[in-house]
């Protein structure tokens, strides 16, 4: 039997507007398409792991606002269980406001809105609840506090902790011996190990530093390349399956929602990386966060 997994995190709705050219400081330009689009790491890779056929508990925080009634609706849609998700009266919903140019670059703004209010009382609740075995997958975009709370929670109950440290800030070591799993992209493993990462070899050095700080496993995503998969004493690159890529948005969340996903259901975890890496290849060959995860057949369907 699968576990159950458990994502605690935020939920955003993103404001997209397409233009021209992305306006400078005291300027407006006149844009094109609107778009409102489902977004927020947590939301995205709660999404993801339902699709993917996990049984799937989303722990967040709302506003009392159209966006967060929008998120209930899709959340409950998706068959995601939102028990402990809470509607906050005073904050409103998280929003990400982002321009995007006809080159494709992108100014993104983010207010956090009721993600920065996420209640510790609702997380130990949700964590209290659990029997047995589960995965936990968190982020860094609810307060770093309760993020800390939840690993050392996880590790007294014995919980598996995948965190995906994004957007990145600095972490105590005293969580990171907690960690099963942590999942920096290039960039985040430049800033949490100061090695740039850039190649096969940087990234086992990366990695390495993360485990010598105490972490059980590190997995460093290298876009287009794949993924760095280091455990116990040995590493090793796991290609992505070749695609072209529209839209990177979302590539991340959707490979640790994957990566929860194929060790809820108990494989090994390079077999585990590689479903990840085939879940994730098809998100960036469509547009948008959440529109772009794919289905439970359609990674299968993925010969590598
Ligand atoms: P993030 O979105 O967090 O920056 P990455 O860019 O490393 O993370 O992408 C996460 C994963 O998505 C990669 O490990 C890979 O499996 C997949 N991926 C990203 N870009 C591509 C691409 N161009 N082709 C195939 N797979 C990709």
């Amino acid at each position: 039997m699968p576990v159950p997994i458990y994502v605690i995190g935020s939920s955003n709705t993103d404001l997209v507007v397409k233009t021209e050219r992305l306006p400078k400081p005291g300027e407006t330009v006149l844009g094109g398409t609107f778009l409102m689009n489902p977004g927020g790491k947590g939301a995205n890779q709660a999404v993801t792991a339902a699709r993917l056929g996990s049984h799937v508990t989303f722990v967040a925080k709302v506003g009392s606002d159209i966006f967060g009634k929008q998120a209930m609706q899709q959340f409950q849609r998706e068959n995601i269980g939102t028990t402990f998700i809470t509607t906050d009266t005073e904050h409103p919903s998280g929003v990400a406001l982002i321009g995007v140019d006809a080159s494709g670059q992108n100014n993104i703004i983010v207010a956090p809105g009721a993600n920065s209010h996420l209640d510790i009382r609702i997380v130990e609740q949700a964590l209290e609840r659990v029997e047995g075995a589960a995965i936990v997958l968190l982020q860094l975009e609810i307060p770093i506090h309760i993020v800390e709370f939840a690993i050392e929670r996880c590790a007294a109950k014995g919980l598996t902790v995948i965190l995906n440290p994004a957007p990145v800030q600095a972490l105590h070591e005293q969580v990171l011996r907690h960690l099963h799993i942590i999942t920096p992209n290039e960039f985040e493993a430049g800033m949490l190990t100061g090695i740039e990462v850039v190649d096969v070899t940087t990234a086992e050095q990366a990695a390495q530093k993360l485990q010598a700080l105490g972490v059980a496993n590190v997995v460093i995503t290298l876009g287009a390349k794949g993924a760095y998969l280091r455990s116990g004493t040995k590493g090793k690159l796991i290609a992505a399956p070749p695609v072209t890529a529209v839209d990177t948005t979302a590539a991340g969340d959707c490979f640790n929602g994957a990566l929860a996903v194929a060790l809820s259901e108990g494989v090994a975890l390079e077999e585990a990386v590689t479903f990840a890496c085939k879940a994730a290849s098809i998100s960036v060959t469509r547009m948008g966060a959440q529109s772009s995860i794919p289905y439970r057949k359609e990674v299968n369907e993925i010969s590598l």
